[in-house]
């Protein structure tokens, strides 16, 4: 019988964290089970982590529990996490955003390797290889099941608060003159479109508000001073593509 591993379920989780949970939950079966019993679904391993969602979907129906969905990436550049949130089994998709530089719950620094063995962040289809505690299938379900006891509910709503930040701003895309801040990054010059993914998104796009000052403190987010702000970027016309406007 196949486990959700629900008792592990933190909000804000990314598509790679729900599907190493699932993994870690049904650990004692073995690789070969899991894959035969997902093989029984006539998929791929590459289709593994989608039909483990869809198992914990029916789970959570049947138990009149509500499911949560995991985040799919804003971008696919390397996977960061926090050594304590992979330890307890957990990876947020807000880890992956490059202006977010720590774990409000455990006030660590995201980093590209596990600090335990040092490999990058495992794929989905290595961690069945990886027998290291903290990046691979981890300790027993029990024992994380305990690490999560230690962490009340509400040491994630800084997550859960970012993410509502993050979706009600996302709409919103500013084009600024950047000078003195960022300057390495940004020519002082140049006039740049802000998308979430860019390093001064938090800084263009979200009002500076105390509530705002506290939150990207608690994620590490730095919110350097904009100089010059020039002009808001129209919606542009359905079917035209939209090209930014060349240095001189
Ligand atoms: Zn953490
Ligand atoms: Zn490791």
């Amino acid at each position: 019988m196949l486990n959700a591993g629900l008792q592990l379920r933190r909000p804000l989780e990314s598509e790679i964290g729900a599907y190493r949970r699932f993994l870690i939950a049904n650990r004692a079966l073995g690789h070969s089970n899991i894959s035969e019993l997902l093989k029984e679904n006539q998929a791929g391993p590459k289709k593994h982590p989608a039909l483990a969602r869809a198992l914990e979907q029916q789970i959570c129906l049947k138990l009149g529990i509500s499911y949560l969905e995991p985040r799919s990436p804003f971008s696919v550049s390397r996977t960061r996490n926090c050594a304590a949130c992979a330890r307890s089994g957990y990876h947020s998709y807000l880890f992956d955003l490059t202006w977010i530089e720590k774990c409000p719950v455990h006030q660590l620094d995201l980093v590209h390797r596990c600090p335990d063995c040092n490999q990058p962040w495992p794929h989905p289809y290595e961690f069945y290889d990886r027998r290291c505690k903290c990046c691979g299938l981890g300790a027993k379900f029990s024992v994380l099941a305990r690490r999560k006891a230690l962490e009340p509910p509400d040491m994630w709503q800084a997550l859960v608060e970012m993410d509502a930040v993050i979706h009600n701003h996302l709409e919103r895309q500013d084009l600024v003159l950047l000078r003195g801040s960022h300057a390495t990054e940004y020519d002082t010059t140049e006039i740049k479109s802000a998308a979430v993914t860019d390093r001064f998104w938090p800084v263009v796009c979200v009002p500076r508000t105390p509530g705002w000052e506290r939150l990207c403190d608690s994620f590490g987010v730095q919110l350097s001073p904009i100089i010059e702000r020039r002009f808001r970027l129209k919606k542009p016309p359905p079917g035209s593509s939209r090209r930014h406007p060349k240095k001189t």
